[in-house]
């Protein structure tokens, strides 16, 4: 008896330690326990913290954080751009996000809706589509703000509980261990997220810290993930590009937001200084950004503004120079001149389209940072106050961006042509294409994008979109571009016939000249010279946009046959011998979304070192029915180096179009 009895004791003391040994593990990350790392990583003598660090002192840790929020929640003289939280709102879809959240469904992506359940109890690994945005972007915790706005509107505690218990979930099953679980550190600590994580918990923090749930040991557990984020990414900033970007422009928020921290000024002028140097590197003189990409373009624009809002509510402006100014200004110059008259961008390389409503809350944004800028008033106000600019067509001579237009209003014809240099990531090797709107409608929008990257699968469907051929430019052999290095031999953006001249040694033995002209503001004529020794099929590709298009292999002809606005005729004047081939294709200006249309290509077999010309014309239209009759034809019988001359019939009437090159090609 006495033994049994002597057992049960031992196993209740082993439970004892059992539960004891959990409940310390588990309270690494536990809402009610205190994380006395808080103290060792706050400056104590910032003012305002004098009673944290007595309390402290005197070893009352419990009631130093009781301070310590205290001292949180009766601060006020620090502000972020993104909310205010007194005056609290949230929209439906956001509502929806929180909603969801309670019951563990995430929202991840826009691009994968619905959205995905992660379990009662969360799994942080789940991937249930291999696209690394999938699970990189579960990391970025898009439903926390919310979260905390539905939490501020309603006042129900709910929210804040939830936040509570998934921030802490979260630290506990994504630990900063690369030895031990290098694969999900990957995802759920790659700089991008966790400045991304950076940036959006100072939103959350404001939020949610009134609420009962924001305790004191809470607020040690926050701010020891925090630090240890901020602390990550100083360590592993980006090499380059827009990643860059991002994580110096969120550090900036990290030590502008939590100057108590120790690091705290290290934080914000590391971020400070690589947007100083980033901005001499990444854009342009002409404004444009280096990868080339109208989204990403814009996304830089928002960052370098957003540091500048920071830097404005909390009094450090001056620390960054005037040149920087400049450089944004001519980035937003720059985004205005490429898009179209209903705000919509070129969906050229990985660029998504972005909508008027977000664009107009954009340029208002910015009106506010350069208020003199008539054209950016313009664009803030829909027309309403400032001016538009006085030029109509604009070239872009470094980023290889150029605009033909007769008009700024919805009633336009524009052209959009990229033809620049080699970029980073983001860019395709598309040099030459460019998308084309007609009195409210975009007649050849570009192929888009689609998805990023992930395995396999997820490569094959973002290669397709990639590809030279599925734009509106010349391959070889249907192959993508060897060399994507254009270079701007004429352009001439004004009078009756305005004229670009660019050129690309796309392939081996293979140059790519194509002289666009735009003919009394009316319509386009396109001609491509391809020379060199190279041997083999030569495609000229154009994406026709949806819908119904009448089209004849006997001349070569595509003429919409949409409804009365914007219709056009595409003529292709080639080799005798040329072909004309239609392929199913796709466009796609939304991550993961897509419809079919029609790809064309003519193509001419190059078999000598003689040039293979075509000669395009786009004739735009406001009824299908007013297509005119279309002829062309070179008037140079060989290929020339420096000139070109062509004459073009429409409706009869003869006009010839010239161009001659004052310098030699450099090769
Ligand atoms: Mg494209």
């Amino acid at each position: 008896m006495k033994t049994i009895i002597k057992s049960i004791i031992m196993n209740k003391v082993y439970i004892y330690a059992i539960l004891f040994a959990l409940a310390s593990f588990a309270g690494h990350a536990d809402a009610q326990t205190l994380n006395g790392e808080a103290f060792g990583i706050l400056n104590l003598d910032y003012p305002g913290l004098e009673k944290v660090k007595a309390l402290h002192q005197a070893g009352q840790d419990e009631k130093a954080a009781e301070a310590l929020l205290d001292y949180y929640r009766a601060r006020t003289n620090i502000k972020t751009p993104e909310i205010n939280p007194q005056k609290p709102s949230i929209g439906k879809e956001e509502r929806k996000w929180a909603d969801d959240a309670l019951q563990h469904t995430f929202f991840v992506h826009k691009g994968y809706q619905p959205s995905f359940n992660y379990g009662e109890d969360i799994d942080w690994r789940y991937w249930p589509v291999r696209d690394n945005e999938l699970r990189w972007q579960l990391h970025r915790h898009k439903w926390f703000t919310p979260m905390g706005k539905a939490y501020r509107v309603t006042g129900d505690e709910k929210y804040a509980k939830e936040w509570v218990f998934q921030y802490l979930d979260w630290i506990k099953k994504n630990p900063l261990s690369p030895q031990d679980d290098a694969e999900n550190v990957r995802f759920a600590w790659r700089p991008l997220e966790v400045s991304n994580r950076l940036q959006d918990q100072t939103s959350q923090f404001q939020l949610f810290i009134p609420s009962r749930h924001f305790t004191p040991a809470f607020l040690t557990q926050f701010l020891v993930n925090y630090h240890r984020h901020a602390t990550h990414i100083l360590g592993h900033y980006s090499k380059q590009g827009n990643h860059l970007l991002f994580e110096a422009q969120r550090m900036i928020y990290a030590g502008t937001f939590f100057p108590e921290f120790k690091e705290a000024k290290e934080w914000r002028k590391s971020g400070i200084d690589i947007l100083n140097e980033q901005i001499g590197i990444q854009v342009y003189a002409d404004g444009g950004q280096y990868e080339l990409d109208p989204h990403y373009h814009l996304a830089a624009i928002n960052i370098f503004c957003k540091a500048l809002a920071m830097a404005n509510l909390n009094g450090f402006r001056d620390e960054f120079p005037q040149a920087y100014l400049d450089t944004v200004e001519r980035m937003i110059m720059f985004y205005a001149n490429i898009c179209f008259p209903d705000y919509t961008n070129p969906c050229f390389s990985d660029a998504k389209l972005t909508a008027k409503q977000e664009m107009v809350k954009n340029y208002r944004t910015w009106s506010k940072i350069f208020p003199r800028n008539e054209a950016i008033k313009y664009f803030a106000t829909e027309g309403r106050e400032g001016s538009l600019p006085a030029y109509l067509s604009k070239g872009f001579l470094d980023s290889g961006f150029f605009v033909f237009r007769n008009s700024w209003g919805a009633d336009a014809t524009q052209m959009v042509l990229k033809a620049g240099p080699e970029a980073f990531w983001h860019c395709q090797p598309d040099n030459g294409t460019f998308e084309l709107w007609f009195n409210g409608a975009n007649l050849f929008p570009d192929s888009g994008s689609y998805v990023y990257a992930g395995d396999g699968e997820v490569m094959e469907e973002r290669d397709w979109f990639r590809q030279t051929a599925v734009h509106n430019t010349v391959t070889l052999n249907n192959k993508n571009l060897e060399t994507t290095q254009s270079v701007t031999r004429l352009w001439q953006p004004e009078g009756d016939v305005q004229t670009l001249v660019t050129e690309n040694p796309g392939y081996k033995n293979l140059t790519h000249r194509r002289t666009v002209f735009f003919v009394d503001g009316t319509y386009f004529v396109i001609v491509d010279e391809l020379t060199g020794s190279a041997k083999g099929f030569v495609n000229l590709h154009y994406q026709m946009p949806r819908g119904e298009i009448a089209n004849s292999r006997e001349d070569m002809t595509f003429a919409t046959q949409f409804e009365d606005g914007s219709n056009m005729k595409l003529q292709c004047f080639g080799p005798e011998e040329m072909t004309m081939k239609k392929e199913p294709g796709w466009c796609s200006t939304a991550y993961r979304k897509r419809y079919k249309r029609m790809n064309v290509s003519f193509n001419a077999k190059k078999e000598s070192g003689d040039a293979v010309r075509y000669i395009t014309v786009i004739y735009p239209v406001k009824k299908a029915k007013e297509a005119p009759a279309l002829a062309a034809k070179f008037k140079n019988k060989n290929f020339s180096d420096n000139s070109l001359s062509v004459e073009v019939k429409v409706n009869g009437k003869k006009r010839t179009l010239e161009m001659t090159l004052d310098e030699k090609r450099n090769q």
